[in-house]
């Protein structure tokens, strides 16, 4: 065997842009300003770290999902899906574009009882529902979407109890071709018992079956996973008339498309991946109309998108507080927003961006948060310029479940910001304070 040649060793600095799997980097993106609003300004007047919402994307976002939806279907009803982000303002942007509400708790219909939605255009969905719950449903003429066979049986006695009809749906779970199958909600198709609570619900003189919904999953990457759910619903739709001669009124296909976001340990950067609400339209569309349904009684379609609707609207300002270097040499970072702020940074690589031109050299960095926990890591390895305690960076596409699934934990809420459709900044929900805690507590040791 012989020996291979010797070759000199050469040592070599690394510099920025060094090519990674995507190619030569581009410059660093910031992002300086919201709807024209310099980020440093929107901390100056309402501190850091701060949730920033634009109403121009929000209104941009949903002009998009309803022009996919209404030239490829006759009947399009969208219905807000309030868990994702129930602040008032935020809803009522959704209200006045026409969404109903989308609800899963009496909360949420108190809600949007109080924002002025009118009861039949309330979506009560989830397997939670008390009698008082569904006291509140029937008496404001509510579609109530059934989970399972002891809230139909509660449901039934309820309606006795007021001498009242309800107008109902049942939530079915399906084998749409995708994994997991969420079969932990609504009745089963593929063994009969969706069809069985039909069959219940026809029998039952209080209640009137109206329509027939599912929820496949969230963030669904394959967008014929809604044509076999379409598909699927669309023949229950046609057993109800066969058997019954009753027609249903509405298919609704709940929520689940993806939004931009990277999902943590996604090859792909999200905002080039995920279907496009066309696609999404054209999946669903075409199932119904090519079904046996004759398009004289199409149903009504409902969606209930969430996330793909609020996400890019979203935006959370936060302030380097220090940069270190951990004992393995790798550089990390603290700033002053929490993992108890950024439920949705457990699921995705949220992008994180300087506020303004920062250096050019940039390092695989760690980015925690605030919290004295372990757990608090936004960004567990991105690539990031340096930057100085006291900049700012701006996170964006957190609008969703965020400030719904965000903990009051070690520190306070931070303001919630619009810029509405004119610029002009509001604060929609205040930064909580010692007081808020006192209005909760009583202490009968003092
Ligand atoms: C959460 C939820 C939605 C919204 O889901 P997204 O994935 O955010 O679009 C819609 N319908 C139901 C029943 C839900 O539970």
């Amino acid at each position: 065997m012989s020996k291979l040649a010797y070759e000199k060793p050469v040592i070599s600095k690394i510099t920025a842009g060094v090519p990674n799997k995507f190619g030569l980097p581009v410059k660093q993106k910031i992002i300086s300003e919201i709807d024209g609003i310099p980020v440093s300004e929107l901390i100056k007047d309402y501190g850091s770290p701060v949730f920033v919402i634009s109403e121009k994307t929000v209104r941009g976002t949903f002009a998009e999902a309803r022009q996919a939806f209404e030239t490829r279907y006759p009947k399009v009803q969208f219905a807000w899906s309030y868990k994702t982000n129930y602040l008032d303002a935020v809803c009522s942007i959704f209200h006045s574009e026409g969404s109903w509400a989308e609800v899963v708790s009496g909360f949420e219909f108190e809600k949007a009882l109080l924002l002025g939605v009118n009861g039949s255009n309330i979506i009560f969905n989830g397997p939670e529902k008390s009698e008082e719950d569904l006291t509140l449903a029937i008496n404001h003429d509510a579609c109530i979407h059934i989970d399972h066979f002891d809230e139909l049986y509660l449901l039934i006695e309820t309606t006795r109890k007021l001498d009242k009809k309800a107008r109902v749906a049942i939530r079915v779970n399906l084998d749409a071709g995708i994994y997991p199958i969420w079969d932990r909600f609504g009745f089963n198709y593929e063994n009969g018992e969706a069809w069985n609570a039909i069959n219940r619900i026809m029998l039952a003189e209080n209640l009137d079956l109206i329509g027939l919904h599912t929820h496949i999953g969230t963030y669904i990457m394959a967008s014929s996973a809604y044509a076999v759910a379409a598909t699927k619903l669309s023949n229950l739709f046609m057993a109800t008339y066969r058997k019954f001669d009753h027609w249903i009124k509405y298919i609704d296909l709940g929520g689940g498309f993806a939004s931009k976001n990277t999902l943590k340990g996604a090859y792909m950067p999200g905002a080039e991946t995920c279907p496009s609400f066309d696609e999404y339209a054209e999946a669903i569309s075409n199932a119904i109309i090519s079904s046996e349904i004759p398009h004289e009684n199409l149903p009504v379609l409902f969606l209930e998108t969430g996330r793909a609707l609020i996400d890019d609207a979203g935006y959370l300002l936060t302030t380097v507080l220090a940069n270190k270097r951990s004992n393995s040499g790798r550089r990390t970072m603290v700033i002053d927003a929490g993992v108890n702020l950024l439920f949705t940074s457990f699921w995705y690589n949220l992008g994180i961006y300087p506020a303004k031109e920062a250096s050019d050299y940039s390092e695989e960095t760690t980015i925690y948060g605030p919290l004295c926990m372990n757990i608090d890591v936004i960004r567990e390895a991105i690539n990031f310029p340096h930057v100085q305690t006291g900049d700012r960076l701006v996170i964006e596409r957190v609008g969703a479940y965020n400030m719904t699934q965000w903990m009051q934990f070690i520190t306070y809420r931070p303001n919630v910001v619009l810029i509405d459709s004119e610029g002009k900044t509001h604060v929609i929900r205040k930064k909580e304070d010692i007081e808020t805690f006192k209005s909760f507590e009583s202490n009968p040791k003092k």
